[in-house]
């Protein structure tokens, strides 16, 4: 038997083939022009092909690609220190994906109370829709049936309890608890927020019993929200934090953030990787900074974000049989459908817009961080002419 692809299966791809990318547009093979308001998933923070990333890559790929960690890394150096100081964090690990920065957070966690003579403190609560990666740990994480039926027992240690709940997650909390772990913002789980008192509330919870705080901002973080990490905006800080997705911009990057006394039982050879922290990602990683760092970015973030609330809201308004509601913060956008989701996402990329599925019949805006205010009205446009489609069409809501 011979199949049509030899790739697995395991993705439902549309039909679309791009060749290149100019800031925020894609461009296909037949030429055809995509507002790219999916961004690779909230990766191409910086849109496609910056000036600034494209030097920084092939600078360093005419000097150096990988030396492996038996070595030391001049670029991890600097990233970490420069991550240290704009965070809460004073140690930093790095990784290739989400994943793996989502493990070595787990493991952070469970050496911290391993360290302390109690191996026993493993157990790590964690959210109904969360999604934390697809290893054997972090779908157990995630908790979702649909990603951990068939691949053996579900990884022990791992409790879900409803998003928002802190009564639950009191009643969950036992002498074999070793910490909490929460997206601020679901992702996957249809752009749902932790509001900013359950986060302080987790923050005291943690405290209270002598637990690790760990935020997953592997999709909210870097810049997404208008701050540089979504937790800011509640006013707290966490012990761990796993990032990956925009820190990269497009390279496979990501990271474990921990203070001083969380790593603490990351000793020498506890964890390693052969690819992290690579010449190739801490070059990239370090130019993704410089522009996200620069004076005056993130206020540009939050100035295009108020630009979508705005055009969101009125679309909502205009067309309440296709959109039941607007979610999200900053440019980590969500419109919860009245008609299936699959159906406004044809429209919207008949548009030559494109956008990204989630949880609850929503669909994800994650616009590049560069998106200007003009470009967002382009979009905004192009969601009404999608949604006058729809309503044309007969799919919408009576
Ligand atoms: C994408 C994502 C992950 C997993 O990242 P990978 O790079 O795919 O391993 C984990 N957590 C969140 C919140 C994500 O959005």
């Amino acid at each position: 038997m011979t199949a049509t692809t030899p790739l697995y299966d395991t993705y439902l791809r549309a039909p679309l083939r791009f060749e290149r990318g100019e800031g925020v547009w894609l461009i296909a093979e037949d030429g055809t022009r995509y507002l790219d308001f999916a961004a690779g998933v909230a990766v191409n923070s910086l849109g496609h092909a910056h000036p600034h990333l494209v030097e920084a890559l092939k600078t360093q790929a005419e000097k150096l690609w990988h030396v492996s960690n038996l070595y030391d890394v001049p670029g991890q150096e600097s990233l970490a220190r420069r991550l240290a100081a704009v965070t809460f964090a004073d140690r930093v690990f790095f990784t290739n994906s989400g994943a793996e920065a989502l493990e070595c957070a787990i493991k952070t966690a469970r050496r911290y109370h391993f360290a302390k003579g109690h191996g026993e403190r493993f157990h790590v609560i964690t959210f109904e829709g969360a999604f934390h990666g697809r290893t054997i740990a972090t779908i157990a994480a995630g908790g979702q049936q649909k990603y951990i039926e068939g691949f053996g027992p579900k990884a022990p240690g791992f409790y879900q309890v409803p998003f928002g709940d802190i009564a639950a997650v009191k009643n969950a909390i036992n002498d074999e608890t070793a910490a909490i772990l929460i997206e601020p913002i679901q992702g996957e789980g249809g752009i749902r927020l932790a509001s900013k008192e359950f986060l302080q509330e987790l923050r005291a919870l943690c405290d209270e019993f002598g637990l690790l705080l760990i935020l997953d901002e592997v999709q909210c973080g870097v810049g997404r929200t208008g701050k540089l990490f979504a937790h800011e905006w509640a006013g707290i800080q966490p012990d761990i934090m796993a990032v990956a997705k925009g820190i990269g911009a497009g390279f496979p990057l990501g990271a474990c953030l921990a203070t001083e006394a969380a790593a603490a039982g990351m000793v020498a050879g506890t964890h390693g990787s052969t690819y992290g922290g690579n010449p190739l990602a801490m070059a990239v990683g370090n130019a993704v900074l410089d522009v996200i760092l620069a004076e005056g970015f993130l206020d540009r973030v939050r100035d295009v974000a108020l630009v979508f609330r705005q055009g969101l809201a009125s679309l909502k308004d205009r067309f309440p049989d296709v959109v039941e509601e607007i979610r999200g913060d900053g440019l980590m956008l969500g419109i919860k459908a009245k008609v299936p989701s699959a159906d406004l996402l044809k429209a919207i990329r008949a548009e030559k817009l494109l956008a990204v599925p989630a949880g609850e019949n929503v669909l994800r805006l994650l616009p590049p961080l560069i998106t200007t205010a003009a470009e967002a009205r382009e979009g905004l446009a192009r969601l009404e002419r999608a949604a006058e489609a729809v309503r044309a069409a007969g799919i919408a809501a009576a």
